[in-house]
């Protein structure tokens, strides 16, 4: 939000230098004053840097949520950590849901800063399968088995190990693609999570 505020700012501060060229533009002597295109393009310059990395987390937000929602079965929310939050943030999860007391997880999701630029990435380029394309689309699905009113962690990521493929798909993947994303994660990263993490009975995805 502050990129927008800074944007929004930016361009009532253009648009003042603007009008106040626009009403005094001739001065006492009868001269046309030039207009202030350095003031103005300054403050419209600051207000696109700010307002077109906005506008572009906004997206990709959008396309996440519309992938997880397919995957949840029902409405999310997708929000992607701005760099203010990232900034005070202390947390280990790359992603997370908050749960209410009756133990109904809330319908919207928290997705860390890095994750969300890998998984900006992974959109442009799906058959790119690198470690962190794998890890971001993971922690997009895991968070979305949260969603869907799974709480505990070892019964989530092995969802979440089942759905991976399905999230690859909805995010712009081939289907052999899909596939090996979601192989990737299960043979590569799915045996290194923390003990609370793994099931014994969890099947797994076949190449
Ligand atoms: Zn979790």
């Amino acid at each position: 939000m502050i990129l927008a505020w800074v944007g929004i700012v930016c361009l009532v501060a253009a648009a003042v230098v603007g009008v106040r060229w626009f009403v005094d533009r001739v001065d006492s002597l009868g001269r046309r004053k030039p207009f202030p295109w350095f003031g103005v393009g300054v403050f419209v310059a600051i207000a696109l840097g700010a307002l077109v990395p906005f506008f572009l987390r906004l997206r990709l937000e959008e396309q996440l949520a519309s992938a997880a929602s397919e995957v949840v079965g029902a409405p999310v929310e997708v929000h992607c950590q701005a760099f203010g939050e990232a900034f005070v943030d202390v947390g280990q999860e790359l992603g997370y849901v908050r749960f209410g007391p009756d133990g109904v997880p809330e319908r919207k999701t928290l997705i860390k800063r890095q994750q969300c630029r890998d998984l900006a990435s992974y959109v442009r380029n799906p058959d790119e399968i690198t470690r962190e394309h794998v890890v971001a689309v993971h922690t997009l699905t895991h968070e979305a088995i949260h969603m869907s009113g799974v709480s505990n962690e070892a019964e989530t990521e092995c969802l979440a190990v089942q759905h991976n493929e399905q999230m690859a798909r909805l995010l712009g993947a081939s289907p052999e693609d899909a596939r090996r994303l979601a192989v990737y994660y299960w043979e590569q990263v799915y045996p290194r999570m923390p003990e609370s993490y793994r099931s014994d009975d969890c099947p797994g995805v076949a190449r």
